[in-house]
C-alpha cells in the first residue's frame, strides 16, 4: 500500500564505492545524544541495516540497529536500563528517551552451527568487517552517527539503483553459513518489490535445504514479515521458483498444478498466492494474510474429478488440520493458531438476503464475534483474487444485519443468556457436562427466539429438557 518512490537522482560511478556522498542521513537529537554517550566513552556508533536501507528508498523506517566498537559489557556500563537481549552474540537493547535500540558490538561471526545463533562470535573493531558478515549489500550500509554521512563498503547503492538483492561475497558461502538468509532474501524482496540477482537466487535453490535445521521460531518470523509486507507475491513468487516453498510450505506446494475449473482462472497455488497478495488491501495482520494464503490448502486432499468437473468437498475441514499443523510446526502462539485455523475453517460461507435472522445469528455464534472482521477481509481477498475486483454488496448487508443484531443485545454466546450454571444447578440439574448441555440447548432456543431469553422462560424449559433427559 506504500508507494515506493526512489529517491536518487544524480547517478554515481560504479568505482566510487566508499563513503559515497549520498543524501545524508536524517540524524534526529535524540540519536545525536544517543551517539554523544558513546563517543565520550571514546566509541563510535552507526546506525546499520533495514533503517538506512529504508531511508534511502524513501520509505518509513521501522526501527534502529546500532553497531558500535565498544563491547557489551561496555555498552551495558554506558546506560542505565539495558536488556541484555543477545549479550553474548554482541546484542544489547538500550532504553533511551523513551525509544528501545538494539546496539550490536562490530563482530565476525562463525557458522551458524545450531541454526539460530552462530556457534561462536568474535568481537571486533573494523566496521568493515562488520559489515561483511551481513547477509545483502542493501542491508550494509552504515551511518556515522556524528556526521550523518552514510558509508557503503559493499556495492549496495549500486544494488538499490538496479533495484536488486544481492548476497555480500559468494552467495552459497553465506547461505552455508545461515540457511535462513535464503528466505529472509524473498522476505526482504517482498518488502520493497525488489529483483533477487540471479547469482544469488540460483544459490537459493542450490542451498535451499539449508533451511532444513533451521528453528522453526527464525522462520516464522520472516515467514509472517514476507506475508506482511506490501508485496507477499514478489517473495512468494521468489520462493516457489527456489524450490524454498517445498521445504517450509509443502502442503502449499501439493496445489501446484491442481486446476480448479468453474470461475478459477487459476490453479490451487497460484490462486493461495494471488489471495494472500489481494489480502495487502484488506488488512495489515500478518495471520489473517496467512490465513489468505492458507485458506485453500484442503483442496489438494480433497479434490475429485467428475464428468469434466472438480470438487473440493470438506477442503476447509480438512484445510482447517493441514492449517493447525503448519501453525504448530512454525511454532506460532495459541492465539495465532486459533486464529488461522478457524479463518480456514469459517471461510466457506455464502450469504444470500434470504437468510433469516436466526441464520444470521448462528453464523455469528459459529463465527464468533471477534474473528468476524478478519473473516470479512479474507472473503474480499478470495474474491478479488478470483474475479479482479471485489462486489461488496452482499457482505456490506451482512454486515449490517450483524450490526443491527449486536445492537439489540441479542444473545449471541451461551455467556449472554439470562440465567447461568449456577441457577441450573439449584433447579437439581448436577454439576458436570450435562450443565453444559443445557446451556447450548437454551442459546440454540434463544438463537431461534430472542424474545426467550427471560429468566423465567429460560427456568421453564431448563426443568422440561432435564425432565425429558433423565426419563429418556
Ligand atoms: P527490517 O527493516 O524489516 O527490520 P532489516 O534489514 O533491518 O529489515 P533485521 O532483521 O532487523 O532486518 O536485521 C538488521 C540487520 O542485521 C540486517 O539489515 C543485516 O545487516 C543484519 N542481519 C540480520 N540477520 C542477518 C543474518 N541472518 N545474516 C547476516 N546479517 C543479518
Ligand atoms: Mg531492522
Amino acid at each position: 500500500m506504500t508507494t515506493l518512490h526512489f529517491p536518487f537522482s544524480v547517478d554515481l560511478a560504479p568505482s566510487r564505492r566508499y563513503c559515497l556522498a549520498m543524501a545524508r542521513f536524517p540524524l534526529d537529537k535524540k540519536i545525536k545524544r544517543f551517539a554523544a554517550r558513546f563517543n565520550e566513552a571514546g566509541h563510535s556508533l552507526y546506525v546499520v541495516g533495514g533503517a538506512v536501507r529504508d531511508h534511502l528508498l524513501g520509505i518509513p523506517i521501522e526501527d534502529y540497529d546500532f553497531t558500535t566498537d565498544a563491547r557489551p559489557e561496555e555498552v551495558v556500563s554506558l546506560f542505565r536500563r539495558v536488556i541484555p537481549t543477545g549479550i553474548e552474540h554482541g546484542t544489547v537493547s538500550v532504553h533511551w528517551e523513551g525509544e528501545l535500540y538494539e546496539v550490536t558490538t562490530f563482530r565476525s561471526d562463525g557458522a551458524y552451527l545450531d541454526s539460530r545463533h552462530p556457534s561462536h562470535v568474535d568481537f571486533i573493531t573494523s566496521l568493515e568487517e562488520d559489515l561483511k558478515r551481513r547477509d545483502f549489500t542493501i542491508n550494509a550500509f552504515a551511518v556515522d552517527c556524528t556526521s550523518g554521512q552514510i558509508i557503503d563498503l559493499n556495492g549496495g547503492y549500486e544494488d538499490l539503483k538496479a533495484r536488486q538483492i544481492r548476497a555480500i561475497g559468494n552467495p552459497e558461502q553465506r547461505f552455508d553459513e545461515d540457511g535462513l538468509r535464503i528466505l529472509r532474501a524473498a522476505r526482504i524482496a517482498a518488502k520493497i518489490d525488489f529483483v533477487i540477482e540471479a547469482r544469488t537466487l540460483e544459490a537459493m535453490r542450490a542451498k535451499r535445504d539449508n533451511l532444513l535445521p533451521v528453528s522453526a521460531e527464525r522462520i516464522r518470523e520472516e515467514l509472517f514479515k514476507l506475508v506482511g509486507s506490501d508485496h507477499p507475491r514478489t517473495g512468494l513468487e521468489y520462493l516457489r521458483e527456489s524450490g524454498v516453498l517445498s521445504i517450509i510450505l509443502p502442503e502449499l506446494m501439493e496445489g501446484d498444478g491442481i486446476e480448479q475449473g468453474g470461475m478459477h482462472r487459476e490453479t490451487v497455488l497460484e490462486h493461495a498466492i494471488s489471495c494472500c497478495e489481494a489480502s495487502v488491501h484488506f488488512t495489515d495482520k500478518p495471520e489473517v494474510r496467512f490465513a489468505a494464503l492458507l485458506h485453500d490448502i484442503g483442496k489438494s486432499r480433497t479434490v475429485q474429478q467428475g464428468e469434466g468437473r472438480f470438487t473440493f468437498i470438506g477442503h476447509e475441514t480438512v484445510g482447517r488440520e493441514m492449517a493447525r499443523a503448519i501453525m504448530l510446526r512454525l511454532k506460532a502462539s495459541g492465539e495465532q493458531t486459533a486464529l488461522v485455523e478457524d479463518l480456514v475453517a469459517h471461510h466457506m460461507f455464502f450469504y444470500e438476503s434470504s437468510w433469516t435472522d436466526s441464520a444470521v445469528r448462528r453464523f455469528i455464534k459459529r463465527v464468533t464475534l471477534p474473528r468476524l472482521a478478519d473473516l470479512f477481509a479474507l472473503r474480499l481477498a478470495d474474491h478479488a483474487a478470483i474475479h479482479g475486483s471485489i462486489d461488496g454488496t452482499l457482505l456490506v448487508e451482512l454486515k449490517a444485519r450483524i450490526e443491527a443484531i449486536v445492537a439489540e443485545g441479542d444473545a449471541l454466546t451461551v455467556k449472554d443468556l439470562a440465567i447461568g450454571g449456577n441457577e441450573l444447578m439449584a433447579l437439581g440439574i448436577p454439576k458436570g457436562p450435562l450443565i453444559g448441555a443445557v446451556l447450548e440447548y437454551l442459546l440454540e432456543t434463544v438463537l431461534d427466539d430472542p424474545s426467550q431469553n427471560t429468566s423465567a422462560r429460560l427456568t421453564t424449559i431448563s426443568e422440561r429438557y432435564f425432565s425429558l433427559i433423565k426419563t429418556s
